[in-house]
């Protein structure tokens, strides 16, 4: 078998790469052209239309169903003129991935006469039959239905393939009832929250700011490998990772791929992918090697975070696509290979006033650095407070297998501000004091504050180590899985941050009826938030043995398995800021619990059955061949009446083979009736406990049995392409 594919391998790595032509010769002159952006706006619609709708974005209200009329027929007049047939609600169901359910323009008459129509009521709603997506049992007790609505603050787009053109409409996904089913609808509600509760403290330094928004950029990370590799490897196409595997010799210890000189043919799928991205208004801006070999990053200039978030979702779409027209395939896995570095989707979260002042930016006096220092501590705050549902938040059967392993932050919150900051904050906390201030210890505090600025220019000492880290005028949230749907930890972030500039706003204002001058009062509430978030602050090395000891004496929680991080999701504490904040109601968060459990469960069913049917059905047969051709060995040294010491490598061989091949068999059985056990019980939460607990650790066994024979079988007879084979991009 693996003589066939290989050949197509190499049919594959000697092809040319396919190097294809940009639409025009500037991105300037096709960034966008298939979106229905502001520009195509003013160009398709009224100028009466295009105010009415510009304000209903401005302001999260609806928009009355004549704009939509008008909307619609304009969209269909631009996409028509581009050679659009059809069109869809594209929304983002908890399955991670992105939905679409395409209806063609065109209707008929009464008389049977063809013509286009595009309504603003097929603009609005739409109800697709949806009923296989994952409601976590909402669905089931009241409405088979659900429904997706226009989200007008993300712009309709055009989806070309090589076989027709589709105009998609970013949508939320509801049930009949109004639960949210998706991703999407808890994000925009959490980003309203951030912005009224942000724009409320800014006040206290502006008042013309009207607006705040939450801004995301997002690091993808990714691993290439050849389609023809990746179709011999029936792990990969079935759970994204490779389940079997030894080590190669030379995996990323030279650590000689990270910023190399990219590789022709990923070169050549990158230059198409953005390409791709820039007609959608994507803009991709950083591309280069990551650490591991055969692993890349994009990233794109930072947007809005809706918008980003539908970017990124619609690049993992694109980047899956383009790839094929290049052999490739792309792994989004957060560990397609053990032992080597696995993917992550760094979040660099801001937010932005709409006089344009980045609110998490230090400026250059004391009033704007008063400002910085609220939302940053407020940020740090919110994250101590709620470490476990942000923590929750990007917990994933693939995620798991990152957190706390090979270079990935750890499954420990903490935040990473650096030096200077540090010292900053230390001296508010000890300048700052329960009595009134004196009028040298506020200069003396205001001068210290407005040097914050400079000092930050020197501050390099990023470090990488740290799952949330200030990175100067942002903050960087790196446990974020490659796969991950960024809405989910965004909306919880903003969620708890809106929380606490609420909470904090109150405390200041309480001090100000007190008669307590503004700027005191501020510091006073940020003194006090400093002491209590203290301790999640760490500086050090988040990779390190002695951070894991030391967490724990501060009393970090450390939660590693994934079925028990999502508990937080429906504690006390997070359905009481769920239900404050109008994020979920108590029911929409234990089905979002319940959905997101099964999801866990199911994908390690699935490694299960195929970790078992690779095992006993490829792996055994090949060894047990190799096996008999030394045993004949054996026979005709036998034969030859030759010492037993001449073969005695051989024998040895013989044993250690049967061995191994024993190890294998009594691990899949016992792993089968695990599986049976965990189908007695109905409780989702148990059943993933028994999968992470019992049935996981079953996992690493059986690899270690089988890459042990990967070492003693004759290569050419191994049924599965290598590592080295893999991970080392031709
Ligand atoms: P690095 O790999 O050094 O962390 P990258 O350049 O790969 O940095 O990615 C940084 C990301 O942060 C980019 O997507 C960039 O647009 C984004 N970013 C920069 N400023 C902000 C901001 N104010 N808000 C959100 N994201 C930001
Ligand atoms: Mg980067």
């Amino acid at each position: 078998m693996a003589e066939i594919r290989f050949k197509s391998y190499e049919q594959s790595i000697s092809r040319k790469p396919v190097i294809s032509k940009p639409p025009a010769d500037k991105v300037s002159e096709y960034f966008g052209v298939n979106v229905f952006d502001f520009k195509s706006m003013q160009r398709y619609l009224p100028k009466e239309t295009l105010k009415k709708v510009t304000a209903s974005i401005n302001s999260g209200d609806r928009i009355d169903r004549q704009v939509a009329e008008q909307i619609a027929s304009s969209m269909k007049a631009w996409a028509m003129n581009k050679g659009v047939t059809h069109y869809t609600h594209w929304f983002q169901p908890l399955t991670g991935n992105t939905a679409e359910k395409h209806d063609a323009f065109f209707e008929l008459d009464s008389n049977l006469n063809a013509f286009e129509n595009f309504s603003g009521e097929a603009l609005v709603q739409q109800e697709p039959d949806a009923s296989s997506l994952p409601s976590g049992g909402i669905r089931n007790t009241f409405e088979a239905r659900g429904y997706t609505a226009w989200d007008p603050s993300s712009p309709a787009f055009i989806m070309e393939s090589a076989a027709g053109k589709t105009l998609c409409i970013p949508t939320v996904f509801v049930s009949y009832t109004g639960e949210t089913l998706d991703y999407k609808a808890p994000l925009l509600k959490a980003l309203h929250n951030i912005d009224e509760a942000a724009v409320a403290v800014c006040k206290y330094f502006d008042k013309n700011v009207g607006r705040v928004n939450a801004t995301l950029g997002i690091e993808q990370e990714y691993f290439l490998i050849d389609t023809a590799l990746f179709h011999a490897r029936p792990d990969l196409m079935m759970t994204g990772r490779t389940v079997f595997g030894h080590a190669p010799a030379k995996g990323q210890q030279m650590e000689d791929h990270y910023f190399g000189s990219i590789p022709e043919r990923a070169y050549a799928f990158m230059t198409d992918l953005e390409y791709e991205a820039f007609k959608l208004g994507i803009p991709l801006k950083t591309r280069h090697n990551e650490v591991a070999p055969s692993q890349f990053e994009c990233a794109p200039v930072f947007e809005e975070i809706n918008l980003a978030v539908d970017h990124n979702q619609l690049l993992m779409d694109l980047m899956d696509k383009v790839a094929r027209r290049h052999n490739f395939k792309v792994l989004f896995h957060e560990k397609p290979y053990a032992g080597i570095n696995g993917s992550g989707k760094h979040n660099n979260w801001s937010l932005v006033t709409d006089t344009g002042k980045n609110l998490l930016s230090p400026g250059n006096t004391p009033k704007t650095n008063l400002q910085f220092l609220t939302f940053f501590i407020n940020t740090i705050k919110a994250v101590h407070d709620y470490a476990d549902l942000l923590r929750a938040s990007i917990a994933s059967s693939g995620n798991a297998h990152r957190l706390g392993a090979n270079e990935a932050p750890p499954a420990i919150m903490s935040i990473f501000i650096g030096s200077q900051l540090t010292q900053v904050l230390d001296e508010i906390e000890s300048t700052v004091s329960a009595k009134k201030m004196t009028p040298e210890e506020k200069t003396e505090l205001k001068l210290n504050i407005g040097r914050i600025p400079e000092i930050l220019l020197d501050n390099t000492d990023r470090n990488r180590t740290s799952p949330f880290a200030f990175t100067g005028n942002k903050f960087e949230f790196r446990a974020v899985g490659s796969q991950t749907n960024s809405s989910s930890p965004m909306g919880i972030l903003n969620t708890i941050v809106a929380n606490q500039l609420r909470q904090f706003k109150k405390e200041v204002d309480a001090l100000i009826k007190k008669k307590v001058g503004k700027d005191e009062a501020i510091l006073k509430v940020l003194r006090k938030l400093i002491v209590e978030s203290k301790n999640i602050r760490f500086e050090g090395n988040g990779y390190g043995e002695e951070w894991v000891k030391e967490a724990k004496k501060r009393g970090l929680a450390n939660i590693q398995s994934t079925a028990e991080a999502l508990d937080a999701l429906i504690s006390k504490e997070a359905i009481e800021l769920f239900e404050s904040n109008n994020i979920f109601s108590k029911r929409e968060a234990h089905a979002r619990h319940e959905i997101l459990l099964e999801d866990f469960t199911k994908k390690l069913e699935i490694e299960s059955r195929l970790i078992g049917d690779l095992a006993v059905n490829h792996i055994i047969p090949t060894a047990l061949k190799y096996q008999t051709m030394l045993i004949s060995n054996v026979q005709g040294l036998q034969n030859l009446k030759l010492k037993a010491d001449v073969f005695d490598f051989q024998l040895n061989l013989i044993k250690t083979i049967s061995k191994r091949i024993s190890g294998i068999k009594k691990e899949v059985e016992e792993m089968v009736k695990l599986r049976e056990k965990a189908e007695t019980t109905d409780n989702a939460r148990k059943k993933a406990i028994i999968y992470n607990d019992k049935i996981k650790p079953l996992f690493d066994k059986i690899r270690t049995n089988v890459d042990a024979l990967e070492m003693m079988v004759d290569d050419k007879e191994w049924p599965l392409p290598k590592y080295r084979e893999m991970i080392l991009l031709r």
